[in-house]
C-alpha cells in the first residue's frame, strides 16, 4: 500500500518525539479487521448514546463476555435514561449485583439523574457537556462522543494503551504525565474523521482479543508489520508502568449463619464502609493482612455488638480470593450457630436469593456462597486462631 508524506509524519508531544508511524494504513487495516470479525456484542446493535455509555462504565474492569447478560438485563429493566433516573439506588444496585465495583453503579444513576436535570433527558453532544457531567471520566467521554456522535476523540482505556505503546513501542513510563501525553497524542492523530466510533472500537478488541497483555498473539494480528515493538522481538515489555499501584493484601472473614430452611443472614454494609458500601452481606470484616492473626476473635466481638449476645464461630465453611482495584482479597466464611440470631434482627434479612429479593449484592458474596458445602482449599495459612469451641 503506498504511503502519503503526511501518513508518516513525526508525531510529536510537547515531552517528546514519537516515531514515524503509517497513519491511514494503521487505520485502514484495523477498520478492515474490525468490520470482518468484531465480536457480536448487545451494545454494537444501535448507536444509541445512553446504550453506548451504560456500556461503557459496565466494561470497566470488566471483560465483555461476563457484561453482555447484564447489560441485556440492565437495559431490559431501564430501557431508557428517563427509566434510570427514576428509579431508586436500591433497584439501580440489584440490577448491577454481581458486576462489581458498585461504585460504578451509583455513578450511573447519579448521572442520569443529572442528565435529567441539565439537559432534559436527551443525552448532550457537545464535547464539554459530556465531560462535566458527573462521573465521565475522558475515556468515556471520548467513547461516547465518537460512538454515538460521530465524533473524532480519541477513547483511551487500558486496551488502547497497550496497543498504542506497543505499535510505537514507547519507552516512556505511562504511568507518567509524559507517558501518558505520548498515548494521547499518538490516539488523537490516529482516529479518522470517518468511522471514529468504529476505530476506537477496534483498537479495544485489539487490545481485548489479540494484543493481549501477558500473551499477545503476534501471528495473527492486522498490525503485525507495522508493530515497532514486535520488530524488537519483545512486545511483552510495553507498555512501561514503572509507577504502577502496588496490591495490597487483604483478608474478609464473615460469619456464615443458615437456618433450616437453607436461607442465609445477609446484613446491609454501612453506606460510607471503605469496600462494598451499602451492599448486603454476610456479617464480616475487611482487613488489612497485617491484623489477620486477630481477625476471628475481632469479628467475635463485632457480632456481639450486632447480634447482643456471645457468638463462638466454628469451622471455616467456605473460602475463595477476590480483587477489588488494588486490593487482593482472600475471604473465609466461618459457621455460625443460626439460633443464636435474634427474630427479627433489625437491618438484617434473612435469603436463599438475594438477587430475586432485591438486594444489592457483591461477586464476592457469590463467590463465598458458590463455594458453599464444598470449601474450595486454598492451601493458605490459617486465618487468626483455630476455631473456637462452642460453649
Ligand atoms: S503485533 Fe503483537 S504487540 Fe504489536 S500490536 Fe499486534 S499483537 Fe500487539
Amino acid at each position: 500500500m503506498k504511503r502519503t508524506k503526511s501518513d508518516t509524519r513525526s508525531i510529536e508531544s510537547s515531552h517528546t518525539a514519537l516515531p514515524e508511524l503509517p497513519l491511514s494504513e494503521i487505520r485502514q487495516r484495523l477498520l478492515k479487521w474490525y468490520a470482518r470479525g468484531r465480536r457480536d456484542l448487545p451494545w454494537r446493535l444501535d448507536q444509541d448514546p445512553y446504550k453506548v455509555w451504560v456500556s461503557e462504565i459496565m466494561l470497566q474492569q470488566t471483560r465483555a463476555e461476563v457484561v453482555a447478560p447484564y447489560f441485556e438485563r440492565f437495559i431490559a429493566r431501564f430501557p431508557t435514561l428517563g427509566a434510570l433516573a427514576e428509579a431508586r439506588e436500591a433497584e439501580v444496585l440489584s440490577a448491577w449485583s454481581g458486576l462489581g465495583y458498585y461504585s460504578r453503579g451509583r455513578r450511573l444513576h447519579a448521572t442520569a439523574r443529572a442528565v435529567v436535570a441539565r439537559h432534559g433527558g436527551a443525552f448532550p453532544a457537545l464535547p464539554a457537556e459530556v465531560r462535566a457531567l458527573p462521573g465521565v471520566g475522558p475515556y468515556t467521554a471520548g467513547a461516547i462522543l465518537s460512538i454515538a456522535f460521530g465524533q473524532r476523540e480519541p477513547a483511551i482505556d487500558g486496551n488502547v494503551r497497550r496497543v498504542l505503546a506497543r505499535l510505537a513501542a514507547l519507552e516512556q513510563d505511562l504511568s507518567r504525565r509524559p507517558g501518558e501525553e505520548a498515548v494521547r497524542g499518538l490516539a488523537e492523530r490516529l482516529v479518522p474523521p470517518q468511522a471514529p466510533g468504529d476505530f476506537n472500537q477496534a483498537l479495544m478488541e485489539l487490545g481485548a482479543t489479540v494484543c493481549t497483555p501477558r500473551s499477545p498473539r503476534c501471528p495473527i494480528c492486522p498490525l503485525r508489520s507495522l508493530c515497532r515493538a514486535l520488530a524488537l522481538g519483545r512486545p511483552a515489555d510495553f507498555p512501561r508502568e514503572l509507577g504502577r499501584t502496588k496490591k495490597e493484601e487483604w483478608i474478609h472473614v464473615a460469619a456464615l449463619f443458615r437456618d433450616p430452611s437453607g436461607r442465609v443472614l445477609l446484613v446491609q454494609r454501612p453506606a460510607d464502609a471503605r469496600l462494598l458500601p451499602g451492599l448486603w452481606h454476610l456479617p464480616g470484616l475487611f482487613l488489612p493482612q497485617a491484623e489477620a492473626s486477630q481477625a476471628v476473635r475481632t469479628l467475635e466481638r463485632e457480632l456481639r455488638s450486632l447480634l447482643g449476645r456471645r457468638i463462638r464461630l466454628g469451622q471455616a465453611v467456605a473460602e475463595t480470593t477476590h480483587q477489588i482495584t488494588f486490593r487482593r482479597i482472600r475471604a473465609v466464611a466461618y459457621g455460625g450457630d443460626a439460633s443464636s440470631v435474634p427474630d427479627p434482627l433489625q437491618h438484617g434479612v434473612w435469603t436463599s436469593d438475594p438477587r430475586s429479593d432485591g438486594l444489592p449484592t457483591s461477586s464476592l458474596l457469590q463467590k463465598l456462597l458458590a463455594g458453599l458445602g464444598a470449601p474450595r482449599q486454598l492451601g493458605l495459612p490459617a486465618i487468626g486462631p483455630a476455631p473456637s469451641q462452642p460453649d
